[in-house]
């Protein structure tokens, strides 16, 4: 499917109706949809997006159909890791996406990876089965534009075809928002060309199943630096569970449940010096890229986990009847969904402009890295807003049903919170 993609992108005019299935239901127009008892546009207001983009939803959420809302529930409620969703996606190659074509990537942006995300959410898979994928979207960026050939050839694709599942680990007990904070250290041995690491990572997402870590840690201490930012580097490290030194922890949380959050403790762990990415001490500059390529991300997947909760409520909304008409026709249901429904639409401009900023910003040095980080976190800030004002308010419109699993809205106003405190809490 994915090379037929590329294939049409680079080099042909058909349409690409052509070559994409039939669009799956969450997709479709429905029929007297929205909020409103009447409307029968799609939910999402389609008109901007790419040709490229448009294909990706198409494409995308053709593997999504085959993992429908009873695939998400039993993963949730029986915490299992959903392995199947994870390999569906790499034998198609989408988690090389925003990689580079020469290491068996589709070369395409940020921009496309976003849709592809909110495209995975709004299938109903949730935080869940974007939590399951998304780290080798964006934690591999920074490596393959600052990582060594070598590293490039050896890691990139094998995380593509699905091989290795990688986790970024950044955040410390005590040093969440501070990364600069972050006390982890990696300490050179020149005489056996290893970095011995010590220190403990929390909250990091697929660590149990993962067999790489992008990790951020000091190798200078903060007491010995002039600026916050420097003593800080970035690694791509095994997580070899045989090796003295590693020990994992899972963490019990509220939404998500299908997939890992773990603290992770690391006791004079040896990593080989050459998983450095880029210059020592340079870490935290070149982990920027990583971060807000992930605000994109978790901006679309907040947007399509809003419309997934969105388009049940309207659902709901048509179809239950109380005091002999369907709530939907009251202003009571209906307005409270419409500005929902709105605050997402603008959410949605506001991520579309942050990944293409993203994006434009790799072939343009003229666009500050603070300026593609002011677009990045605002958008994640905006979507994560309007994804809880929509899973709430599908919640509430669903009356007592809105609590049952089997509707779903439920799962999804547990797994809202994600965007809204990771990775940076509003
Ligand atoms: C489900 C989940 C998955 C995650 N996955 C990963 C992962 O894979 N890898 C990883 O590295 N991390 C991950 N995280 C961690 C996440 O990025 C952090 O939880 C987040 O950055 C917040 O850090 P903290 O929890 O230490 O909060 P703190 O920094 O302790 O902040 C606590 C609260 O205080 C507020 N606050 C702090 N300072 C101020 C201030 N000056 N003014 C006003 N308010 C303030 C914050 O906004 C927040 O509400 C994950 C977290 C969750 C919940």
């Amino acid at each position: 499917m994915f090379r037929t993609y590329r294939l049409y992108c680079r080099t042909t005019l058909r349409p690409r109706r052509a070559i994409v299935p039939s669009r799956p239901p969450f997709l479709r127009p429905a029929g007297g949809c929205g909020f409103s008892t009447s409307a029968t546009r799609p939910l999402m207001e389609l008109t901007g997006f790419s040709e490229e983009q448009l294909t990706v939803r198409d494409a995308v959420s053709a593997i999504c159909t085959k993992f429908p809302n009873t695939y998400w529930q039993e993963c949730d409620q029986n915490e299992r890791d959903p392995k199947e969703f994870h390999a569906a996606l790499a034998k198609d190659g989408w988690l090389g996406i925003a990689l580079p074509e020469e290491l068996g990537g589709a070369g395409l942006g940020i921009s496309e990876a976003t849709m592809m995300m909110q495209t995975i959410t709004q299938s109903g898979a949730g935080m869940a089965g974007a939590q399951a994928i998304h780290a080798n979207v964006y934690a591999t960026q920074p490596l393959a534009r600052f990582g060594t050939r070598e590293q490039l050839e050896e890691t990139i694709p094998k995380i593509i075809d699905g091989t290795w599942r990688t986790c970024f680990g950044v955040t410390e007990p005590n040093t969440g928002l501070e990364t600069l904070k972050l006390k982890t250290l990696a300490k050179r041995d020149p005489s056996r060309d290893v970095y011995s690491v010590s220190g403990q990572k929390i909250w990091i997402t697929c660590a149990q199943v993962a067999s790489k870590m992008i990790l951020l840690a000091r190798t200078t201490a903060l007491e010995e630096v002039s600026k916050a930012t420097q003593g800080l580097s970035l690694f791509c490290i095994d997580l070899d569970r045989n090796q003295p030194g590693l020990e994992m922890r899972k963490i019990k949380k509220m939404g998500g449940r299908a997939v890992d959050a773990n603290e992770v403790f690391f006791d004079k762990y040896e990593v080989p010096a050459a998983t450095l990415i880029g210059q020592e001490n340079d870490g935290f500059r070149i982990i920027l890229h990583g971060m807000n390529a992930e605000r994109c991300l978790l901006a679309g997947e907040a947007l399509g986990l809003g419309y997934a909760a969105l388009e049940r409520a309207a659902q709901y909304a048509k179809d239950r009847v109380v005091f002999g008409r369907a709530i939907g026709q009251n202003q009571g249901i209906a307005h409270p969904l419409a500005d929902a429904y709105m605050r997402l639409e603008a959410a949605k401009l506001a991520t579309y402009h942050a990944a293409r900023l993203y994006d434009a910003s790799k072939l343009d040095d003229a666009i500050p890295v603070h300026s593609v980080g002011v677009a990045c976190n605002s958008a994640k800030y905006l979507a994560a807003e309007a994804a809880f004002t929509a899973c709430e308010r599908a919640v509430l419109s669903h009356g007592g049903m809105g609590y049952a699993m089997e509707y779903d809205v439920e799962r999804y106003l547990r797994e809202c919170l994600v965007p809204r405190i990771a990775p940076v809490a509003a």
